[in-house]
């Protein structure tokens, strides 16, 4: 039998839809072996009352971690909880490979001395090994990365697993800190949230990008526009874009800005340099924009469009606008 623990991101005293990712990879891996998921989560008090979704989502068992220092992450104390946790024979520990995951996995593995697999887009049990699938050399490959021990950490990269629910009732304990986070030696002063955008380009199911060819910062308007029409979707950017000032580097998708997974990307102008898809390769659906028919961008796309997009970009607004508005 090999039990999952899962932990649950939030911020703010909320759930972010990662943690449903990451409850839904645990379920799948415990099913695979009979094991029961455990599912931690650390937030402000109160968070108790907000953990159902981790339940539905198929949580066996929810621990809640309540101090007031998880209204903001504290990386150093929630490692020590988890790292405590761990001794009670799990098989794996699954994190989200966020921003918050990031900072997480690689000190629980660090503490408790055991294997790490980071930024898995797939996770499987075979036999005594944990078996993930990795995006390496700036995404141009998938790597299959096994590991042995018990437990090995695995963080998952936001999006690559569709949150699933099942129906399961709540069954939740409640435990304190291994150590106070007010001894910890990183001290988060302020979460800063990037201001402006409707939904975090890592959460988004849609992105869609500008590039150099938009022309100009005010053309990003169309981008935007495109974006409202979709409804759940998020605005991101090329370095290019980014350093001429046209758009925050926060919106900056590749090898030196967000990585980003999403069901649909859309790259408007976008000529697909290396450093570009290394952030956006493993998304589900690439759609190309370009007046181009030669850009690198159409050989990662699964949909292209030759023509300038300053055309293109209002006309596909239109019709998305129109479909939803049927649907
Ligand atoms: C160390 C390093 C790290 C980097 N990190 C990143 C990174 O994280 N992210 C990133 O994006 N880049 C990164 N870069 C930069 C990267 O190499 C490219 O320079 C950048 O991605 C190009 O941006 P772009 O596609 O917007 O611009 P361009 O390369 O100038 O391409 C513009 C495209 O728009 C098309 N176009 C022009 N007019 C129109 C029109 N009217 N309609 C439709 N299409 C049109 C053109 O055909 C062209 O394909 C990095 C570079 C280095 C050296």
């Amino acid at each position: 039998m090999a039990n999952v623990l899962a932990v649950a991101e939030t911020r703010g005293g909320e759930l972010r839809k990662v943690a449903l990712e990451v409850v839904t990879a645990a379920r799948a891996l415990a099913d695979s072996a009979g094991g029961e998921v455990h599912v931690l989560v650390f937030g402000p008090p109160g968070m108790a009352a907000k953990v159902e979704p981790l339940a539905q989502h198929g949580a066996d068992t929810v621990i809640v971690c309540e101090h007031a220092a998880y209204d903001k992450a504290d990386a150093e104390s929630m490692a020590a909880t988890i790292a405590a946790r761990a001794g009670s024979g799990y098989a794996v520990i699954l994190l989200s490979a966020s921003a918050q995951g990031k900072d997480l996995a690689p000190r629980v593995a660090a503490k408790i001395n055991a294997p790490l697999l980071s930024d898995a887009l797939t996770v499987a049990l075979s036999g005594a090994a944990v078996v993930v699938t990795h995006p390496t050399y700036t995404a141009k490959l998938v790597a299959t990365l096994k590991a042995t021990g018990t437990p090995v950490v695995v963080s998952v990269r936001p999006n690559a697993v569709t949150p699933v629910v099942r129906a399961k009732a709540l069954r939740a304990e409640t435990i304190a800190p291994a150590t106070d986070p007010a001894a910890s030696r990183v001290k988060v002063t302020a979460l800063v949230v990037g201001t402006g955008a409707k939904l975090d380009l890592g959460d988004a199911p849609v992105v869609i990008s500008g590039g150099r060819g938009l022309k100009a910062a005010e053309n990003f308007k169309l981008v935007e526009d495109l974006a409202d029409a979709f409804g759940n979707a998020a605005v991101g950017a090329t370095r290019a874009v980014t350093d001429d000032g046209w758009r925050p580097h926060s919106d900056q998708i590749g090898q030196t800005g967000r990585l980003v997974s999403p069901d649909l990307y859309v790259a408007v102008g976008i000529s697909g340099a290396i450093q570009h898809l290394a952030g956006m390769r493993t998304s589900k659906t690439i759609v190309a924009i370009n007046k181009d028919a030669e850009a690198p961008i159409f050989k990662v796309a699964d949909y292209g469009i030759v023509g300038d997009a300053l055309e293109i970009v209002p006309v596909l607004t239109a019709a998305v606008r129109e479909a939803r508005k049927s649907h």
